[in-house]
């Protein structure tokens, strides 16, 4: 008997079902694993009633979402954003038990948030949301069972006052609870750069394999925020040239290489550290749109969504499309790189990073013992080469894009620990 499949109206989680039971399929993974793999383990939603600084009290609602914790505690973000809601949290929940499978760390996904436009709040009552938050999802929590991170609108100073707050709760120390803590108070040297060094680490092995020198590469890096910055800078330290950058403020193109480490520390200068104003010999300010469109060998999207689309995917002028940013290439464009012989490698696998960070922050943690930034890094580029490795060699054998590939390497794992636990709980 073929069990019915999962469908929803909320289009990110629609495609993370779809995406997952087209590989699970062509993996001829039995009908009892796709239903428990298909189903999120634990979702919970919180009120959250704030006094506000006018005296009255709001109740803002939060969500928190355990896919899976086949390999190991849950790990995921939060986020504050008013389009936040269950699905959405399964749908990112679901993509982060196949990041960390595909990593090779020991933890599933989950992912949580508060529906809230964070711009609206004074530091107070951001404070007091974020400690309700944490009081509520207290229950489900916890070093072993899920450690939330940060994600859209949230940072270090949201995981202190959570790990704070649970430590009150729970009268004892907490620190491993949450990663992406400052470094100077338990969180990790490096974890900051992590998600760039990631997405860099794979761009010079995706080199290797067409043998090419990094000295004779180009890239477009389509985002100057955490990862976009690091990225460019660890490439450009690689030899790489940057022909381009670009934020919100539009795109910046010089034929013969932008200083990264120049652009670093004039977006310091700027009120919301743009790019707005940017200048050097040669440099060209143009669209957001037709920077993208440039001549280069490598184009890397690390700053929002569905950007790489059926309508501007026939006109990229780069050999490798190298994901930073979550969820960059919609499924229509996918097909069309595809087609065109642009050889696409996965966001879950470049930039995990950032996961792969938290989980040395962690460790850590755990150990109440710190590492070196150079011993973060070492560790870190060790690993990256050994995932990305592991998905070409897998793509090369079965022939298959890598995107699948990814997919097929992170179910497999998560599916081979449901068989060896059984279902039980
Ligand atoms: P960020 O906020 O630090 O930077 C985002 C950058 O994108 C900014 O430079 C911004 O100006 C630019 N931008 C915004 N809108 C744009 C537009 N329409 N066109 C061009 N540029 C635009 O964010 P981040 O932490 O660097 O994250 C970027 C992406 O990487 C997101 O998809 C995020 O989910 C993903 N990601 C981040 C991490 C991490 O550790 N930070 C880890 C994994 C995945």
């Amino acid at each position: 008997m073929t069990i019915s499949r999962r469908t929803s109206s909320h289009s990110l989680l629609d495609n993370s079902l779809r995406n997952f039971y087209a590989a699970a399929e062509e993996m001829g993974l039995e009908d009892k694993v796709i239903e428990v793999m298909s189903c999120p383990e634990r979702s919970i939603q919180v009120s959250i009633p704030v006094k506000m600084d006018n005296g009255t009290v709001k109740v803002f609602q939060g969500y928190r979402v355990q896919h899976s914790t086949a390999c190991g505690p849950s790990k995921g973000g939060i986020r504050f954003h008013p389009d936040v809601n269950l699905d959405e949290c399964e749908a990112l929940a679901s993509l982060m038990t196949w990041k960390c499978s595909l990593a090779g760390i020991p933890y599933g996904g989950a992912k949580g948030g508060i529906s809230v436009d964070p711009d609206t709040l004074s530091m107070r009552e951001r404070e007091a949301m974020t400690r309700t938050y944490a009081a509520r999802i207290e229950p489900i929590i916890g070093n072993w069972s899920d450690i939330p991170a940060p994600d859209v609108n949230t940072g270090g100073q949201e995981m202190v006052w959570i790990m704070d707050t649970i430590s009150k709760l729970r009268g004892r120390w907490e620190p491993a609870i949450v990663t992406g803590k400052p470094s100077s108070f338990w969180g990790s040297k490096g974890r900051r750069a992590a998600t760039g060094l990631g997405v860099s680490t794979c761009i010079l092995e995706l080199l290797k394999t067409q043998h090419v020198d990094p000295c004779s590469a180009t890239a477009i890096v389509q985002g100057f925020g955490n990862v976009g910055t690091y990225n460019a800078l660890f490439l450009q330290s690689a030899g790489v040239k940057i022909v381009g950058i670009c934020d919100i403020t539009g795109g910046y193109y010089c034929k013969d290489g932008i200083d990264i480490e120049k652009a670093m520390a004039f977006t310091k200068t700027i009120p919301y550290r743009t790019l707005e104003g940017y200048s050097q010999p040669g440099l060209v300010h143009m669209s957001r749109e037709e920077i993208l469109e440039q001549e280069c060998m490598i184009l890397s999207p690390c700053a929002l969504e569905g950007v790489i689309t059926s309508k501007n995917a026939e006109k990229l002028k780069c050999a490798y499309l190298v994901e930073g940013s979550n969820g960059p290439t919609t499924p229509e464009a996918d097909v069309i790189l595809d087609r065109r012989g642009i050889l696409v490698v996965p966001d879950f696998l470049a930039n995990s990073g950032g996961v792969i960070g938290s989980y040395y922050e962690w460790v850590q943690d755990l150990a109440g013992a710190f590492w070196t930034e150079e011993k973060h890094n070492r560790r870190l580029n060790l690993l990256m080469k050994e995932n990305f490795r592991k998905v070409w060699e897998y793509s090369d054998t079965h022939n298959v894009k890598m995107r699948r590939a990814a997919f097929l390497v992170a179910i497999k794992r998560v599916a081979e620990a449901i068989e060896l636990k059984g279902f039980f709980l």
